[in-house]
């Protein structure tokens, strides 16, 4: 019979991502491998979507469905689901399209009560297996009541700690099959004192609150965040295995794992992972007993180690890419319980879509695709300057868990770690281990160390996922976490104090150790030669001085697309010309104060172009209210004052008269232009003598200005100012005697601009989108008041990612779009870009490709990701070049 809503293993494939989400499609797809997969069933994504449609409930069709699937994976597996006799045990697993590490809750050994437990039991008195039946079963209480009734888990561990400490026992494996029994008592206690009902009974009212709990975990403030960090649409909805239980907790025999095909921090082809004999699932990934490594199973099973390097080879070959899979061995026999392109470190990331090019498993186009462009970021950042590293003094050790270099002072929780970030400190999290409970802390911190946990551990996934360093599993540290300490090598570190972590060896270091910049050969070039061969749009860079500049042409920029002038006026004795140009009370001696400011303006621009060597650069105007510029503090007046040589009343009244009740739409802009035309000279002729002044240096460079015109909403403000640019411009080249190109363009970050651009487009040569103001102006919130509702928007899904990052494309995206092709009506040849920070947002880029930009422009570290992306967006949907 065919369901809607509910797939067998059997039924579906590895294609089948959005219905079934990940973990089930890859389930289903090592079925129809001939996989050992417990035979189980996909509660679809399509069923997630209708449990929210029908007021968070499970309706009567689907319900049927889940149990008439029930039953045929009874009879699959030959058992029966709560029967006395023979039952049936089944996990019920969360699995979302994208994977969402450690976001939902599985719960394992569902299906157990009393009666099962004694029928498990029945036939088999060995006291050992009557141990492991009420340990499976306690643990059953705990996450069931954990993940559907919200009652956490740690609080039943207290209950496991008072009963060894009675008994005089140090570790969970030395309690026996009394203490489960009475563990399992205590538990259902524990249940009812705090529900007031009994523990439910019933292995099918058991099973619906389970599908309904990981349904509704897909809303849970831990996913939103995780969603929201990684592009992941709420829309999507999560699907639910059900899945029957095999046992790694059987007996010594018995076991359960986790491994990679390739070394998930280093990309090494090579088999990497652990395991633990006699565990259950969670016991690896919990880090409460250190596992051992993968390649000891050849020693304690190598029956089992050889089936599964075959079966993780055959995985690897099949999905063509790294595999992070997990496994369970019953008595002797291994099951495969999960499979998926494994998460990766950038550097790993690198190598591996390098190193299956060079194996000729994938396309130099599919490599480009394998690689996620946030995810080069980590690259980019500096690592430990090699020589202060060695004369640094390693004070532990853990494991390398997630490579980079951390310096920063020590936190003990994830909320002081947000806190701490927000004043802008840098700071090392340090936790016993890490929960989902922690991410927004770690999202914070530079690096984060763990005392408890495997390479596999929450801490090291998910530090590896963000690409922050982690060093996991350091159990010398002795933490006093309430008392904001640990000890470690007999010294105290107390909360504030600076430590290092280099998550590439796993050490740890009990100072600041510097760090140097990181090198971008390699891998990483040849990669990137690839995605530059493929994508069409250019990439420029965001920058407003030499440094910046020389940053981005490393990282590879083709040029600047937005150089903001106004950061070249606040630096030391500039600052004091342009207030001076500020308070000047007529033409004359405003344009006195100028000619202060021009030489150091003309050098700045002098100086930009040599690092560009032939680049193009453009240039934005004075863009932001003068009021910026002037003091705002008592004693800073007074002190500006005498500077001046004005009284401070009169500087006062200067300041109150440019004081204005919203800045973001004042006077700023063209409109300063507009005010003081000798503004815009002085601009151009800086400019432009610093064009002439180094292209005589180097004819080779060849450079043709780009002047930009900020903040136009109106074709005649756009003609008003590009006539004194013009008329200076042009009167510079005739007395130097010299041929020159040069552009006059303007901002579109106006919606009028934008619905008025094939008039704009009239005059001007090119449109960059400064999509910041855009945005701010197209929904009328500002970016700096925003913060105070996001969270509510957030909260209630009005919105799902922030729009200052992630370009609205509906409606900010729309008004692009539409001035695009007007713009080219009237001008068919015109230059677009973009210069907001959306020019560096993966999914805006590809939108920017799309709509057919020529560039878009970004901070300097952005730049790789920003030609990634759009390699990336031209190799899915190909433009012309
Ligand atoms: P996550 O997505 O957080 O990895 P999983 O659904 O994969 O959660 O479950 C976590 C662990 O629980 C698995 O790695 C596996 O060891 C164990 N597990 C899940 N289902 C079963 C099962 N049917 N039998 C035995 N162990 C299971
Ligand atoms: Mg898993
Ligand atoms: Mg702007």
């Amino acid at each position: 019979m065919a369901y809607k809503y509910v797939l067998l293993f059997k039924e579906g494939n590895g294609s089948m991502k959005e219905l079934l989400g990940g973990k089930g499609a890859n389930l289903a797809e090592m079925t129809r491998l001939g996989m050992p997969v417990p035979q189980g069933f996909t509660v679809t994504t399509e069923a997630c979507t209708r449990y929210y449609d029908d007021g968070k409930k499970i309706s009567e069709d689907i319900e049927k469905e889940i149990y008439g699937a029930l039953a045929q994976i009874e009879e699959i597996n030959g058992k029966k689901f709560g029967d006395a006799e023979n039952p049936l045990l089944v996990s019920v697993r969360s699995g979302a399209r994208a994977s969402m590490p450690g976001m939902m809750d599985t719960i394992l050994n569902l299906g157990l009560n009393d009666e099962v437990a004694a029928g498990l039991i029945k036939g088999n008195n060995d006291p050992k297996f009557e141990r492991f039946v009420y340990d499976s079963y306690r643990r059953f209480i705990q996450m069931f009541s954990d993940v559907v009734m919200e009652i956490s888990k740690k609080t039943f561990e207290v209950i496991i700690d008072e009963l060894k400490e009675k008994k005089g026992i140090k570790n969970d494996i030395d309690l026996d099959v009394n203490d489960m029994k009475e563990l399992v008592k205590s538990f259902k206690a524990y249940y009812k004192e705090k529900k007031g009902v009994d523990f439910p009974v019933d292995p099918k009212e058991q099973l619906m609150d389970a599908v309904k709990a990981v349904f509704r975990s897909w809303d849970n403030p831990r996913a939103n965040v995780y969603r929201r960090m990684n592009d992941i649409p709420y829309s999507w909805g999560t699907a639910v295995n059900v899945q029957p239980m095999v046992f790694g907790n059987l007996n010594e025999n018995s076991g359960t794992g986790v491994a990679f095909t390739r070394d998930p921090a280093t990309g090494e082809k090579a088999l990497f992972g652990e395991y633990l004999i006699n565990a259950q699932g969670e016991d690896v990934v919990a880090g409460v007993r250190t596992p051992n490594k993968i390649s000891q199973l050849q020693n304690d099973m190598p029956e089992v180690y050889t089936q599964f390097v075959e079966i993780a080879n055959n995985l690897e070959n099949h999905y063509k890419d790294m595999q992070d899979m997990e496994f369970t061995i019953e008595n002797g026999k291994l099951y495969m319980l999960q499979t998926r392109n494994g998460k990766r470190t950038a550097a790993a990331a690198l190598k591996i879509a390098v190193d299956l090019v060079d194996e000729g498993m994938i396309t130099q186009d599919e490599a480009v695709l394998r690689v996620e462009p946030k995810q080069l970021d980590s690259l980019l950042h500096p690592q430990f300057d090699a020589k202060a590293l060695k004369a640094a003094k390693v004070i532990g050790e853990g494991l390398a868990a997630s490579p980079g270099a951390a310096c920063g002072k020590v936190v003990f929780t994830a909320e002081d770690a947000k806190a701490w970030a927000e004043k802008g400190e840098k700071l090392v999290l340090v936790r016993l281990e890490t929960s989902p409970e922690d991410i927004e802390g770690m999202v914070a911190a530079e690096g984060i160390l763990t005392v408890r946990g495997g390479m596999t551990s929450h801490a090291a996934v998910v530090a590896r996922g963000m690409g922050t360093c982690c060093v996991s599993g350091c159990g010398d540290i002795v933490m006093h976490s309430e008392q904001k300490y640990f000890e470690l090598s007999g010294k105290k570190y107390n909360e504030g104090d600076y430590i290092s972590l280099d998550g590439s060896t796993g050490k740890i270091y009990g100072e600041a150790v510097p760090t140097v910049e990181a090198s971008i050969s390699g891998d990483f070039g040849r990669f990137m030669g690839w995605a530059d061969s493929k994508r069409v749009l250019k990439v420029r860079t965001n920058a407003d001085n030499p440094r910046d500049t020389a940053q981005g042409v490393r990282f590879g920029a083709e040029g600047i697309g937005l150089c903001r002038t106004e950061h070249m006026f606040f630096e030391g004795t500039r600052i004091k010309a342009m207030r001076e140009m500020i308070v000047a009370r007529d033409v004359e001696s405003r344009k006195k104060a100028l000619a202060k400011i021009l030489p150091y303006q003309q050098n700045d621009f002098e100086e930009m172009y040599r690092v560009l060597e032939g680049r193009p650069m453009t240039v934005r105007f004075l863009d932001p209210p003068l009021h910026e510029f002037l003091p705002s503090k008592p004693e800073e007046i007074k002190e500006i004052a005498d500077e001046l040589g004005m009284t401070i009343e009169a500087l006062k009244e200067v300041i109150d008269s440019l004081h204005e009740f919203n800045p973001m739409m004042g006077h700023r802009g063209c409109r300063l232009a507009v005010s003081y035309p000798e503004i815009a000279e002085m601009q151009t002729t800086a400019i432009i003598k610093a064009a002439i002044a180094v292209n005589k240096e180097h004819p080779e460079y060849n450079i043709v200005p780009e002047i930009m015109i900020p903040l136009v909403g109106e074709i005649k403000e756009l003609k008003f100012v590009k006539n004194f640019v013009v008329a200076t411009a042009d009167k510079i080249i005739a007395q130097a005697g010299v041929k020159l190109d040069y552009k006059v363009g303007t901002m579109i970050e106006i919606p009028r601009a934008a619905l008025t651009a094939d008039e704009i487009a009239k005059e001007a040569e090119f449109f960059s989108f400064g999509t910041n103001d855009l945005t701010q102006m197209t929904f009328g919130f500002s970016r700096d008041d925003a913060g105070a509702f996001l969270g509510s928007y957030y909260d209630n899904k009005i919105f799902e990612s922030d729009p200052f990052a992630k370009l609205d494309q509906t409606g900010v995206g729309r008004l692009v779009k539409m001035a695009v092709e007007l713009g080219k009506s009237t001008r068919p040849d015109i230059k677009l870009g973009i210069c907001g920070e959306h020019g560096g947002d993966p999914s805006s880029i590809e939108f920017c490709h799309l709509i057919g930009l020529d560039y878009v422009s970004c901070s300097p570290f952005r730049v790789p990701i920003a030609r990634l992306a759009a390699a990336q967006a031209q190799i899915k949907n190909p433009r012309e070049k």
